[in-house]
């Protein structure tokens, strides 16, 4: 019986199309290159590495030059949200459907994941955020990230559904017991059910409450 659903936020609750992310990206590069004084021929490079390597940029600006996270997370949000999401109705009436509660958990910080929340219309829907602070900065994939999540919810892997677009982030979750969720992609280990629009969360929610997961 799943309870609770736990919803990545970008581009899980907004599609890669918006641009959102490629503007979040720009900032990482340039903070890399302004704040941390990375030779900007390198800085591409070194983010590729250190998210293939930790699963997110921060991590690795932590370990390798001693950044501080409020003054990183804070700098790659301050993007205007508004030029790039706007309400989704779609999103909102499927979430509207779906009786479970329902949390983002996402590596990005809180602050930011109201503001998105708030330009799509959905924000009521969620009943908490999770985010890399109450991770204690051990990001998705880490481990202890989906240990976290549960510890935070008092809940059992079983009761989870796992929305994600990343399936590296989707394979520790189905490893614990969770049903993953993959959005905008076609499968991979550890992902129970593809769709292609987050909205369609709902669908496979109603399936599993009736057949059980696959
Ligand atoms: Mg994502």
């Amino acid at each position: 019986m799943i309870k609770y659903i736990l919803f990545d936020l970008d581009e899980t609750l907004y599609p890669t199309e918006t641009g959102l992310m490629a503007a979040v990206g720009r900032r990482i590069l340039q903070y890399m290159q302004e704040r941390v004084g990375i030779d900007p021929t390198l800085a591409r490079d070194l983010r590729r590495h250190y998210y293939q390597t930790y699963g997110a940029t921060l991590k690795g600006l932590q370990i390798h030059h001693n950044v501080d996270p409020d003054d990183y997370l804070a700098y790659v949000h301050d993007v205007p949200l508004g030029d790039y999401l706007q309400p989704d109705e779609a999103l909102d009436r499927a979430l509207t459907e779906i009786q479970a509660e329902k949390i983002v958990f996402t590596n990005a910080t809180t602050e930011h994941a109201r503001r998105v929340l708030g330009c799509l219309g959905v924000e009521h829907h969620f009943s908490r955020i999770v985010d890399v602070r109450a991770m204690n900065y051990e990001n998705k994939p880490q481990p202890g990230a989906y240990r976290r999540v549960l510890e935070i919810l008092r809940a059992r892997p079983e009761e989870c559904l796992m929305v994600e677009d990343s399936v590296r982030n989707l394979s520790p979750a189905k490893e614990l017991g969770m049903v993953t969720v993959l959005v905008n992609g076609s499968g991979g280990d550890g992902v129970d059910f593809a769709i292609d629009d987050v909205a369609q969360v709902g669908e496979v929610f109603t399936r599993i409450q009736r057949e059980g997961k696959r």
